[in-house]
């Protein structure tokens, strides 16, 4: 079983998630990607979401709910303390018995000039693989930073079409009171509009 790791804030999930991991999904030949909604960000100085965890959790598994391949966990919402992608992956190894050359965490390229500051990123890069998918501004390095270049055999850039969708401008759409958004999936839209998130937010 080839397993894919999607984690996010996911403040909203957007289309550009989707559609990054249908590409990935079908050119690696996964059998199924997990999202993984974040509890807490994972860097310091990340903003806070402003959905809450339940509304997050919620807006995934609508987005999802016609993608059969793709699942949704809530594995870091229930955990107390810090909240760190290496543990979610120990437990999705110990709970799906893999061998660790089967499990592929998915980034977008914005993430890896800093995922040498992910807790344990070794553990991380030794037990798993990392797939970095191309996103528009953040073009694939010349060079891995220092600290990732001896794990280059773990990490696959993989370069599909771009989106450019991102979760900081659909939340500016929205607080300036836009409709219709191009990256929101019109239930996902709807479910925002009943919950009224993202109302005030600027940036
Ligand atoms: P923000 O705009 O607040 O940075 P985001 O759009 O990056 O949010 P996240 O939930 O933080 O959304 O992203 C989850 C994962 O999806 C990250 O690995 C991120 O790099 C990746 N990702 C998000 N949008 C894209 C995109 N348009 N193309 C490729 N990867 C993306």
């Amino acid at each position: 079983m080839k397993l894919g790791v999607f984690g996010g804030t996911f403040d909203p999930i957007h289309k550009g998630h989707v559609a990054v991991c249908q590409y990935v999904l079908s050119f690696l030949s996964l059998d199924s990607i997990l999202f993984i909604p974040a509890r807490n960000p994972r860097l310091r100085d990340e903003k806070l979401p402003q959905a809450t965890s339940k509304q997050r959790l919620e807006m995934v598994k609508i987005a999802l709910r016609e993608q059969s391949q793709f699942q949704v966990s809530d594995i870091e919402l229930d955990r107390c303390g810090p909240s760190y992608t290496v543990d979610t992956l120990k437990e999705i190894n110990n709970k799906f018995n893999s061998v660790s050359n089967d499990v592929y965490l998915i980034v977008g390229s914005d993430v890896i000039n800093r995922f040498h500051q992910w807790h344990e990123y070794e553990t991380i890069l030794i037990s798993n693989r990392l797939i970095v998918y191309g996103r528009p501004g953040y073009k694939e390095p010349q060079q891995l930073p220092n600290k990732l270049a001896k794990y280059k055999e773990r990490i696959q850039f993989v370069n599909g079409p771009e989106y450019g969708f991102s979760a900081t401008s659909i939340r500016n759409a929205l607080s300036d009171g836009e409709r219709n958004i191009d990256g929101l999936t019109p239930d996902v839209e709807d479910y925002i509009k009943k919950e009224k998130i993202y109302v005030e937010e600027k940036q």
